[in-house]
């Protein structure tokens, strides 16, 4: 069957599907030729349950995390260590950490990345924020998970640029880091000697 031959819903639901991220067209055909057999109810479930994720979620206006309570768990936590703080790009890379259970302190998701090829910087707003959390919780040390490539560099210095005047210690995830790869898909192993061989940051 071509895949002209589809009826159109069918041809719609398979172009919408191959726009998630790492889902080719074959892919996505096979999912759509999987929802084509669920019954109903199995279907208004999964559909109601995406609805659901989108209307019932946002970002922790502490952190940045994805949350359906304000401010989200972690932050909310008094039996995390609120002293010292990961910084991460993305949500996804703070609950590969988390998962991984690594790391018992404070989070801050930037939200984005320094990319200059893809004119991408960090939010204004979410550096504003770091720096105010940073000071009102009396942070001794912040550790720059950010990822172990160029833009993981620049997003890393300009952090630490923009945390220049406020005495607080800085460090980075070194060691068992692939270079080029992410901290979202690294392993727990990887993610556990990166943490702990993280270093201080020279030049501040
Ligand atoms: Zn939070």
């Amino acid at each position: 069957m071509s895949v002209t031959s589809l009826p159109g819903s069918v041809h719609k639901l398979i172009k919408l599907w191959s726009k998630l991220p790492g889902i080719g067209e074959k892919t996505a055909r096979r999912m759509v030729f999987f929802i084509l057999k669920q019954d109903s109810s199995w279907v208004n479930e999964f559909i109601g349950t995406i609805k659901q994720v989108k209307e019932e979620t946002h970002h922790c206006s502490e952190c940045g995390n994805i949350t359906d309570i304000e401010p989200c768990s972690i932050c909310r936590d008094k039996m995390r260590n609120r002293k010292i703080m990961c910084v991460v790009e993305s949500d996804e890379d703070c609950i590969s950490i988390e998962q991984a259970g690594i790391f018992n302190g404070l989070y801050h998701i930037l939200g984005g990345q320094v990319s200059p090829l893809d004119e991408q910087d960090i939010p204004e707003e979410s550096i504003t924020k770091l720096k105010e959390r940073v000071c009102d919780l009396k942070i001794e040390e912040i550790v720059l998970a950010t990822a172990p490539r160029i833009e993981g560099d620049l997003t890393a210095f300009a952090i630490q640029e923009a945390l220049e005047d406020i005495p607080v210690k800085i460090s980075r995830l070194s060691y068992g880091l692939p270079v080029g790869g992410s901290i979202g898909y690294a392993d727990r192993v990887t993610l556990h000697m990166a943490m702990e061989s993280r270093k201080e940051m020279p030049g501040k």
